[in-house]
């Protein structure tokens, strides 16, 4: 094809240099039908993957058929006609036959059939042979016309009725591409061959001539094998490349547990006077992320860990060795109310800590932990800053509005943010910044980038956050510190005592309880509503005598506050909310979650929910009321019931949801994800990332790969993957 033909096989750079109207039968006609299905170059055909395979060695004759039974038949159209049913819904009878027997195929609300089905048309029927009045009848069959092809498998094109394009129209261009290529040089194969071989992957001129035109359905499948590594892995190439080129071009802080000879060790003194043992899953999450500090170049980590797994802990430990080495942490969380329990929480975990402090009589003085939000009064918040500014503040907690306001610390050595779902990549990125520019004092560090780590409490599927996170390291938190009662959940169809007798229950037994009203996206005001009706109904009715806070995303700061203290406090038996205490409330005590008309909400806000209860010692129920309006609602709910791991759940919403929900607008756009499903491809996309990170190696990028360099250019141009990382 090429005039100056490159060694070796023909490469997708050069089909995809190739216009369409190169190949024999495209004129221009023909070329504008193609580019309505987005078919433009050669590589395009080639990569217009069949929809489905016809296996004709299945093929059954009318005769041969029985009532009942479901199968595929080779016919001929003999007669067709359109009418109108009795209640207006248009109705398409075909009169067809096979030599052996005839039959009616019968369509409803598919008035297009009777152009498609004209007389003498062959076609291929799929469906389920029935007997209506004396006579064969299949209603709705699947219907494939295949024109005269032969073979015993038939690929089954998507084809286009307003394009006019057939699969037999694309089949034969197919196959004119194909048989172009091969009559030069075969495919080009830019995978080594060690990896070819150990994964038992065909070559890929193989694979494009067994997914085009395969001898058996066993070859299709080795032929997707092939392919969908292809695509997976040029994904995983561009953003391994890209997280390495992070790491190199970008200086960090090499942070070292303990400094000096002063033996000072915070992280190993912080670990001492916590009143339990660290999990296994802990110990190792924070060997992984001290190694990342301990490196010349910046961390960027993601940390999975479902509610309550113990993330505050790691997350401290990797800000105590910032400050170990001089250097100041930051904490970021999505709301005031989270900033302000953790900031609780925290400054009691750290108490009586010193660090080193050469300025005064004791060289050292206590660590300083602040808390610095939207709320913080001028005075406080000027003296927070001053200390920031002189690097009195060791650790600071606080909002993402912090990023906002350029406060500037004296050398921000390790930021952790929390509750990733509630950030975007913008932020992480401001945040980066922020760092560069607070390091420009006199520190020797100054300009050096601070390390990022990022937690999520929304497990995500392993091979999901290697796409959706590729240019991050994972680790993950897999394990619950000991001693947890497991939370029983229930679903509960109707509203009814069962739920509120329940909830009495455990107020008589000393505990506490929520109870989420209905979410109401479309207003705010109408899901205020609804909680204040929810709270009136509930003290005006079954929990008359019982004391029920109220807390909605319009009550002010300083109510809300008051609100949890006396929830906390046991002040109140039962706190009517709406999902402003999804993320971060921590109440021990409170052992019963009731949520209302729970199938309005996603499967990970449910078990985010449910993660407020069983905090403490007590056993702990969840109560899902209500009915399940559609089928997958349904499923949610079950799965939410039958189990409380957070990976599992994650998986079952990913196969109801789809990767859509992952992968957002990015499948509609042009994609390079044709045939791989991150879904039904699992594990394709563990091999893929681990044979990515082989040959990015720690060398010279793809510089020793430049085939695979030059595709993952042509495929994944720049925008493509910016596009997947923010979505
Ligand atoms: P999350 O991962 O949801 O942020 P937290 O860090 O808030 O979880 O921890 C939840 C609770 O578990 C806290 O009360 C914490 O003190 C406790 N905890 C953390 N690690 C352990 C452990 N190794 N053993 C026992 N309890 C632990
Ligand atoms: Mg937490």
């Amino acid at each position: 094809m090429p005039s100056d033909p490159a060694p070796g096989g023909v490469t997708l750079r050069e089909l995809a240099d190739r216009p369409v109207t190169d190949l024999k039968g495209v004129g221009d006609k023909r070329a504008a039908a193609l580019a309505k299905v987005e078919v433009r170059t050669v590589f395009d055909l080639v990569s217009y993957y069949p929809r489905r395979y016809l296996d004709r060695t299945r093929e059954a004759t009318i005769e041969a058929l029985g009532v009942g039974e479901e199968g595929m038949v080779l016919v001929r159209v003999t007669r067709v006609s359109e009418r109108r049913t009795r209640n207006g819904r248009s109705l398409v009878e075909a009169w067809v036959t096979d030599g052996t027997g005839s039959l009616t195929l019968t369509f409803f609300n598919q008035p297009w059939r009777e152009r498609q089905l004209t007389e003498g048309t062959e076609a291929v029927v799929f469906g389920t042979m029935d007997r209506y009045r004396d006579r064969l009848q299949m209603t709705n069959p699947i219907v494939d016309l295949v024109g005269d092809r032969t073979g015993r498998i038939v690929a089954v094109y998507p084809q286009s009725e307003s394009a006019g394009l057939q699969s037999w129209d694309l089949d034969g261009l197919v196959g004119e591409a194909l048989r172009r290529v091969m009559m030069k040089r075969g495919f080009d194969d830019p995978l080594p061959e060690g990896v070819r071989e150990r994964f038992r992957l065909v070559d890929r001129s193989t694979a494009y001539g067994g997914i085009h035109r395969p001898e058996s359905m066993q070859v299709v499948a080795e032929a997707r094998r092939r392919l969908v590594f292809d695509e997976l892995l040029r994904i995983q190439l561009e953003l391994v490349r890209r997280k390495v080129h992070l790491e190199r071009s970008a200086r960090g802080i090499t942070h070292v547990r303990t400094a000096g000879s002063d033996g000072v060790d915070l992280v190993g003194a912080f670990h001492d006077r916590l009143g339990f043992p660290l999990t296994a899953a802990q110990v190792r999450t924070i060997d992984e992320i001290l190694a990342d500090l301990a490196r010349p170049s910046p961390m960027h980590r993601l940390l999975q860990g479902d509610v309550g797994s113990g993330k505050t802990v790691v997350a401290v430990s990797a800000l105590l060795v910032a400050v170990q080495g001089g250097h100041q942490g930051a904490l970021m969380v999505p709301t005031a109310l989270l900033a302000e329990q953790h900031h609780l929480g925290i400054v009691d975990l750290l108490e009586d800590l010193v660090v080193a402090d050469t300025g005064t009589l004791m060289g050292e003085r206590p660590l300083r932990v602040e808390l610095l939000t939207s709320r913080t009064t001028a005075a406080e918040r000027r003296r927070i800053v001053e200390g920031l500014e002189e690097g009195g503040v060791d650790i600071l907690i606080g909002t993402h509005a912090l990023i906002q306001e350029g406060v500037g610390f004296r050398s921000l050595g390790v930021i952790v943010i929390d509750e990733q779902h509630r950030f975007g990549v913008e932020q992480r990125a401001a945040l980066r910044e922020q760092g560069d520019q607070g390091g420009q004092g006199d520190d020797a560090d100054g300009g050096a980038i601070p390390d990022v780590l990022v937690m999520t409490a929304t497990p995500i599927p392993r091979t999901a956050a290697m796409t959706v996170y590729g240019d991050l390291d994972v680790s993950v938190i897999d394990e619950m510190p000991p001693g947890r009662t497991p939370i029983r959940t229930d679903w509960i169809v109707e509203d009814d005592d069962r739920v509120w007798s329940i909830v009495r229950d455990e107020v008589a037994s000393g505990h506490q309880a929520y109870v989420v009203c209905p979410l109401i996206e479309e207003s705010e005001a109408l899901e205020v509503r609804s909680a204040e009706e929810t709270h009136g109904a509930l003290t005006g009715g079954v929990l008359s005598d019982l004391r029920v806070g109220l807390l909605h995303g319009r009550v002010g700061p300083a109510e809300k506050e008051e609100t949890m203290r006396l929830f906390r406090s046991g002040a109140f038996d039962v706190l009517v909310a709406t999902t402003v205490i999804e993320v971060g409330v921590d109440v021990p005590n409170a052992t019963v979650m009731v949520v209302l008309d729970a199938a309005r909400f996603g499967i990970a806000q449910l078990h985010q929910l449910r993660g407020r209860v069983g905090r403490g010692a007590a056993e702990s129920r969840c109560l899902l009321v209500g009915e399940a309006p559609t089928p997958d609602a349904g499923e949610r709910l079950e799965a939410l019931v039958r189990t409380t791991d957070g990976f599992e759940l994650a998986e079952v919403d990913l196969d109801l949801r789809g990767e859509g929900t992952i992968m957002g607008e990015r499948q509609k756009g042009r994609n390079d994800l044709r045939l791989a499903s991150l879904r039904r491809d699992r594990e394709w996309v563990e091999v893929a990332r681990d044979v990515a990170i082989e040959l990015v190696g720690d060398g010279d990028g793809l510089d020793d790969h430049p085939a695979l360099a030059d595709e993952v250019a042509l495929l994944l141009g720049g925008d493509e993957v910016d596009y997947l990382l923010k979505s």
